[in-house]
């Protein structure tokens, strides 16, 4: 049995694994194309053709919605443009409440307060890390408006759950799918299932553009008022006839011509990765699934799961060694993880209720008449995993051929042969 190397011993990944990579030679014809041509942005910010941007915009646009089978693509710069664009779209107004989920990239619980309503947190399930659909109808309040789902790590929700929560309540829901693009939920592509889906394009998703993102949606009234959000609505509703103008505040989150078309390549692409990744996940369950108080991620009945973090639950009083040294003797084997995620309710931003100024805008405002709760135990799955038993690695920046991913699974195998060694410790 080979020494910890914790304890003095040689790593059990002593190379470099492969990085994640998604370009090759395709988008550097596409950028070439491009820059020949001359012009890297068409979008005008006044009411003309070019409002909708340039050729490459528009094939990214058609080939989005024929490949996740959607009656509209609205590109946007970023992912985090995209959720501003759609909470707008969808017509919030000041002090409305949209319930969010702890676990997830920060953008999606800020983008409720970019238009001045309140996200109000549900809390997660234990075994996907999905937001609860319990917790959410236990949040539902007269002021509710909308629901943000996230299929964390690539994994869908229970979007049928909450559709349903949301069809009985009269909400609106709203899918960030960055990390789950490709994944299907009962026969359809996560993110198409909610009103409105949002993909995201930056550079540690998938497949990226640099920065990037896609609304889809199959309701023309939020494709419309996404595409004015996007460029400039206020200076187009006049030529362009629009009547509703709320929150016709427009922005500037247009993409490039050359993202655009960079986009073209990696969404053929697409399906290949999530393929590989499924694949390297497998070997990973298939290594790790017998190790004493280590859970692998769970596919649930219906789902298929694209693993943009590949998350573990670990439970400290089956093995009698903390987490935290379990994290520190992966560390010095050479295995990246991460013995915690987020709880964005903790963040300094919800516990002080300072968004706007200093004042408590917008929850201070007259028009919010909720008293929303940030306090710590609001979330306690979510805050249970952060502080007890979840890790997270993450499969996201490995290209994993499988020599690689067997690397690592010898590696847990190495701690958890040695774990009388680190109980000791
Ligand atoms: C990456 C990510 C975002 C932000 O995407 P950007 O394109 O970087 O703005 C939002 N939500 C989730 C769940 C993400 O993983």
């Amino acid at each position: 049995m080979s020494k910890l190397a914790l304890l003095g011993g040689s790593k059990a990944i002593d190379r470099k694994l492969a990085p994640y990579t998604t370009l090759g030679i395709e988008e550097e014809q596409a950028v070439l194309e491009v820059v020949r041509k001359g012009n890297l942005s068409q979008f005008l910010g006044v009411w003309h053709e070019d409002f909708y941007g340039g050729p490459r915009i528009k094939k990214l646009e058609s080939e989005w919605s024929a490949y996740f089978n959607t009656k509209h693509s609205v590109t946007v710069n970023s992912n985090t443009s995209g959720l501003y664009a759609a909470l707008g779209a969808i017509g919030l107004e000041p002090g409305d409440e949209v319930i969010v989920p702890p676990w997830t990239m920060c953008a999606t619980a800020t983008a409720p307060l970019i238009w001045n309503a309140i996200p109000v947190f549900a809390d997660i399930e234990p075994e996907t890390f999905n937001i609860d659909p319990k917790s959410i109808e236990e949040r539902i309040t007269p002021r509710t408006k909308a629901i943000m789902v996230v299929n964390i790590f690539g994994h869908p929700a229970a979007l049928d759950e909450i559709m349903a929560i949301a069809k009985r309540h009269n909400l609106v829901v709203i899918e960030d799918n960055a990390q789950a693009p490709d994944a299907f939920y009962k026969g359809k592509h996560t993110g198409t299932i909610a009103d409105i889906g949002i993909f995201s394009l930056n550079y540690h998703k998938h497949i990226h553009t640099g920065e990037g993102g896609v609304c889809v949606t199959d309701n023309d009234h939020y494709a419309e008022r996404m595409q004015l959000i996007r460029n400039h609505a206020e200076a187009v509703v006049g030529p362009k006839g629009v009547s509703d103008i709320s929150n016709m505040i427009g922005f500037n989150f247009r993409m490039t011509e050359i993202e655009a078309a960079i986009g073209s390549e990696q969404l053929k692409k697409l399906h290949g990765f999530t393929t590989q990744r499924a694949k390297a996940a497998a070997i990973l369950d298939d290594g790790l699934r017998n190790l004493g108080g280590l859970d692998i991620p769970v596919v649930k009945e219906g789902c298929t799961h694209v693993y943009y973090n590949y998350g573990l639950q670990y439970h400290a009083e089956q093995t009698g060694v903390p987490r935290a040294k379990i994290v520190e003797a992966m560390h010095a084997e050479g295995i990246e993880i991460s013995g915690r995620y987020i709880n964005l309710h903790l963040i300094p931003m919800f516990q002080q209720k300072i968004a706007y100024g200093k004042n408590g805008f917008p929850w201070s405002a007259d028009f919010y008449k909720g008293n929303v709760s940030y306090e710590k135990g609001i979330c306690p799955v979510a805050e249970h995993l952060n502080t007890e038993t979840f890790l997270g690695f993450p499969i996201f920046s490995y290209a994993f051929p499988p020599a690689d991913v067997e690397m690592v699974v010898e590696a847990f195998q190495k701690i958890w042969d040695n774990i009388d060694d680190l109980r000791q410790i």
